[in-house]
Parts: structure tokens; C-alpha cells; sequence
């Protein structure tokens, strides 16, 4: 069988622009998949991309989109890093930015221009050359399948993979001429949502395959809980979706030889050292202590609201708490007064990638109270190291994660502490459980031992991702 050549695009991609966890996967996933397929990976161009440091140069492949009567320059960029090909989109619109998107109370107020700039230039992309699947991600590329459909000299596929139904590119209905989209798209079946444009929206009308971050994520968003209005939308085109949980890249998340770590380990007594560095170059006490570790967005979806009613309570226990993120503001000043009250809880504020690293090495537990999860990364990233993660039961976070008390060694599953509802109460009847774990060191280590010897690699999925890029292939048209 020839080799499938596939375009897979992405607003952020790990080591050049990471916000969260699509970076991650957009780094890793083509990583797994390039053994099995020819695959390049395109991304814009952020001023803030480094690059020298992974040099980065021009194409000579420059052209230009013109969308309602304004030019817009666009130039190609490329480069080959660790085995994998590179491309980049630098339209000043689209890149000369401080931030992806925004801030994280407010995204840009031209993202609508932005990313369809991006998403045309895809188009010109799968114009100029002969991919067989374009696999896009999210919203920021939501155009390319309606821009597909009308353009009928190309024959490539489309696959949208939804990372996080709640970030939907909804924008005012006035930007559909700034963008140059037919009006004749604007309707209850096509792009409209409720009187807004949405990029999601249209990327599920009209690509020939969605998949989400995991099998149960795939179920909740047809519900009205979790759809964000666009259950109904998605059961309507039920027949095209899939769900596909994620991997982490255990070359660059491996404890053995992680370059970040006080002292790499390959079996859990390893942890020791690298918590005690940890406490003592933070000013915490006690490595005999339970450490309990948060890290990611600070954003009511990760569970912020309870995860700061609890800690005050859970750092009455005997035991130490870090916590690493940046968001919202009213969450970093929440934070900050409970860190300031408690002295074995420790705060740092930012995205400090080396720091995660150190953190997952050192911490014994986990918390990802998230109300809902796609799917979740830092679960994996923490059993990978060792840890004992203790989650609420939703998404992607029931599909890696499973319950301690019903433990059995033979399956492949990472085990933790599952709470089944978003309360105060019960994570901290969770919270509870963890310590009395700890205590009892033979069961938390067999748990915490089976969760370092599981495969979160991206083996498997990346098998299920190339099942479906050829059943896409194969596809007539959309629908
Ligand atoms: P998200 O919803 O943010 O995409 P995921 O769990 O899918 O969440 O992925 C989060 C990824 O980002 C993980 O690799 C996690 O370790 C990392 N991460 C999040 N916040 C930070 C931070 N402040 N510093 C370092 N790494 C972070």
C-alpha cells in the first residue's frame, strides 16, 4: 500500500508555541504517525517563534490572499527538526502578536481574520501540493473544509480532531464579508450559530471526519452538559465521529532520562531524590509528607473554583501542595492569598515547562478536579512519573484513569482516586482517601509502580488515527 501524505495543521505546536495540551499532541501525535505516513505539520508563524534556535527559513514560496478587496501578504516558511518536516505561515495579521490568541480574559479581537488568513493559506498549501488528508485541529482551522468543498480542484480529505468543544470561534456575523465566506453558508445546517459565525461549527458541517481526544469525550459532547450548544449539531452528523484518546510523547515526558530532573529515575524509589530537592529548594517541609501538585491553566474548566475552595482545607492535612500555572486573574489573587496563608502550600505563577517536569518527579498525588476534560494530558504526564493522580471521573480523565480500589495488575490502565461529582465534598473525601493511601506505603507503592510501568505512548492511537485516515480517503464526499 502507498504511504498516505497528510497535512496536519495546528494554531500551536510544541517546542515553537504551546498553550496547552493541543501543542503537546500536535508535536507528538505526527511524531508517532510519521513512521506510517508522509506527514508535514504547518502552524502560523508567531513573532515570538525562535527562529534562530530551530532555524527556521524562508521558502521561496510567497503569495497572497485577498479577502474583500484587501491584500494580504502571506510567506512560507520551513524547517526539518527532529526527523519531522515543519512548515510555518507568516502573515504580519496572523503573527505579529504577543500572545496565540489573546489574553485569557479576552481572545484578539480579529481572530476571526487571523485564522481564516491561516486557513487559506492551508487551502493554497493543499492546492500547490498532493496530501491525501488534511488533519486539522480546533477551531483556528474551522474553514478549511467549507474552503475544500468549493474548491473543486482539490482532492484531499478533511479530518477535524476537536481538542475542546467549549473554544468555538463564534464571531459576529459582520466579519463574514471581512473574510470573504459566501453568505449562502449562513444557515442553521452550515456556519450560523445562534445569529453568530462559528469556525467550529463549520468544521463540523463539512469535514468528512471528526474525531475527539477520547471515546467518552466523544459521547458527553452529544449531550446537553457537555455540547456547548452544539449537541444537536453533533449528533446530527454522529455518523462521522469518532473518538480517539490521546498519547504523550514518552521520549520527551521520560523520567529515565529527563534532562530537567535533579536525578533521573527509572523506578519509583527514584522519586525520593527529586522530591526532596524540590521541597528544599522551595522552603517546604517534610519529604515523609504526602506532596499533592497542581499544574496547567488557571480557568473555571480545570476545576479552579473548587480547587480553591479545597485547599485551605486539604492544607490542614499534614502534608505539602505545589502549584504551577498562569489564567485568569481572580484565580492568580485567590491563589496567591491562600499561598501566603499556608506555608506548605507553594505557588508559582507562569509556564515553566522544565519546572512541570520537576514537579511531576517530585509529587506523590496529582489534582485535576477539571469539570470537564477532553481528555487531559497531565494525568498521563504524572502516572508516567510515578504519581497517584486523584481526578474527577469525566471525559478523558474516565477513560486513562482507574479506580485503585479496583486495581488489577494486568491490565494497562493507570489507576487513581476517582471522585464522581465536581463538589467540594467529594474531593476532599478524595483528598482524604490519598492520604490514608500514603500511609498504607505497600499499596500506594504497587499502585503507583503498575501506573510507571503503563504505556501512555501514542502506539495505539496512532494506529486508529491511520485506520481513519484511510477510511477517510476512501470517502466520496462529505457527510
Ligand atoms: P489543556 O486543557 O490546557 O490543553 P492538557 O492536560 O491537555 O490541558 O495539557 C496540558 C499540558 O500543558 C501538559 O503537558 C501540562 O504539563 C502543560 N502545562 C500546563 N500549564 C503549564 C505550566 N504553567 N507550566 C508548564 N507546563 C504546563
Amino acid at each position: 500500500m502507498n504511504r498516505l501524505s497528510v497535512l496536519f495543521t495546528s494554531s500551536e505546536v510544541y517546542p515553537f508555541a504551546k498553550s496547552g495540551g493541543l501543542a503537546d499532541v500536535a508535536h507528538s501525535l505526527p511524531r508517532a504517525l510519521s513512521k506510517d505516513c508522509n506527514i508535514d505539520v504547518v502552524m502560523p508563524l508567531y513573532r515570538f517563534v525562535d527562529r534562530k534556535k530551530y532555524k527556521i527559513t524562508a521558502t521561496n514560496e510567497a503569495f497572497e490572499i485577498v479577502m474583500n478587496e484587501t491584500v494580504y501578504p502571506v510567506e512560507l516558511y520551513g524547517c526539518d527538526y527532529e526527523g519531522l518536516h515543519y512548515r510555518f505561515v507568516y502573515s504580519p495579521v496572523l503573527c505579529d502578536r504577543d500572545f496565540l490568541y489573546g489574553t485569557a480574559e479576552e481572545g484578539y479581537a480579529d481572530n476571526a481574520l487571523r485564522f481564516a488568513l491561516f486557513d487559506r493559506a492551508i487551502v493554497w498549501m493543499l492546492k500547490n501540493y498532493a496530501y491525501d488528508i488534511v488533519h486539522l485541529n480546533d477551531w483556528q482551522s474551522g474553514l478549511v473544509p467549507l474552503l475544500v468543498l468549493e474548491d473543486k480542484t482539490i482532492q484531499t480529505k478533511t479530518l477535524l480532531t476537536i481538542h475542546n468543544l467549549a473554544y468555538q470561534g463564534t464571531f459576529d456575523h459582520k466579519i463574514l464579508h471581512e473574510i470573504d465566506v459566501d453568505e449562502k453558508y449562513f444557515t442553521i445546517d452550515g456556519i450560523e450559530f445562534y445569529g453568530q459565525l462559528s469556525f467550529m461549527k463549520a468544521a463540523i458541517a463539512y469535514a468528512d471526519m471528526i474525531t475527539t481526544v477520547s471515546p467518552n469525550y466523544a459521547k458527553e459532547i452529544l449531550s446537553t452538559e457537555f455540547g456547548c450548544g452544539l449537541e444537536g449539531f453533533l449528533k446530527h452528523h454522529k455518523k462521522k465521529l469518532a473518538g480517539i484518546v490521546n498519547g504523550i510523547d514518552t521520549e520527551h515526558f521520560s523520567p529515565s532520562d529527563d534532562t530537567a530532573l535533579t536525578a533521573p529515575y527509572s523506578d519509583l524509589r527514584g522519586k525520593a531524590k527529586n522530591k526532596s530537592a524540590y521541597l528544599k529548594e522551595r522552603g517546604l517541609i517534610g519529604v515523609r509528607k504526602p506532596l499533592f501538585m497542581f499544574v496547567g491553566r488557571f480557568t473555571w474548566q480545570k476545576g479552579m473554583d473548587l480547587l480553591i475552595e479545597a485547599l485551605p482545607k486539604i492544607a490542614e492535612h499534614e502534608c505539602n501542595i505545589a502549584i504551577l500555572g498562569e489564567g485568569e486573574e481572580k484565580y492568580h489573587s485567590a491563589l496567591k492569598a491562600i499561598a501566603d496563608e499556608y506555608d506548605n502550600v507553594h505557588l508559582e505563577f507562569g509556564y515553566d515547562e522544565s519546572l512541570s517536569h520537576q514537579m511531576y518527579a517530585a509529587a506523590d498525588f496529582l489534582l485535576m478536579p477539571s469539570l470537564f476534560e477532553p481528555c487531559g494530558l497531565n494525568q498521563m504526564i504524572a502516572m508516567h512519573y510515578g504519581e497517584i493522580p486523584v481526578v474527577h471521573g469525566v471525559g478523558g480523565l474516565a477513560d486513562t484513569v482507574g479506580e485503585y480500589k479496583k486495581f488489577d495488575a494486568k491490565t494497562n490502565k493507570g489507576c487513581g482516586i476517582v471522585f464522581g461529582a465536581p463538589s467540594l465534598y467529594a474531593l476532599l473525601k478524595a483528598v482524604d482517601q490519598a492520604i490514608k493511601l500514603y500511609a498504607d506505603k505497600t499499596h500506594y507503592n504497587t499502585v503507583a509502580k503498575h501506573n510507571m510501568g503503563c504505556d501512555f505512548s501514542w502506539q495505539e492511537s496512532a494506529k486508529s488515527y491511520l485506520g481513519l485516515y484511510e477510511k477517510t480517503k476512501q470517502k466520496r464526499s462529505y457527510g
